[in-house]
């Protein structure tokens, strides 16, 4: 574990905690909540092992949902939806 605050390699203060991206990119697939360093001085994002290992399990369970559900799969329950509300 480190101890927080770290130094920041972009304006060098002991500033750099650890915060939630609310929403990342990570090859090509859209990540929520990724846990990473922030410098609360000058707003320099820090990805860490942390971040890597949660990004690449989230890719993984997100690349196996879309297999279970292929898109007419998702069309026909959005259209039972539809009629069950009506
Ligand atoms: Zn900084």
């Amino acid at each position: 574990m480190k101890n927080y605050p770290i130094k920041c390699v972009s304006c060098c203060q002991r500033e750099v905690f650890p915060e939630i991206l609310p929403e990342h990119i990570f090859q090509e697939t859209l990540v929520k909540d990724v846990p990473i360093t922030k410098c609360k001085n000058c707003g320099n994002i820090y990805f860490t092992d942390e971040s890597d290992d949660y990004m690449r399990n989230y890719k993984y369970v997100a690349t196996r949902l879309r297999q279970f559900l292929t898109d007419d799969e998702i069309k026909n329950g959005f259209l039972g939806f539809r009629e069950k509300i009506k």
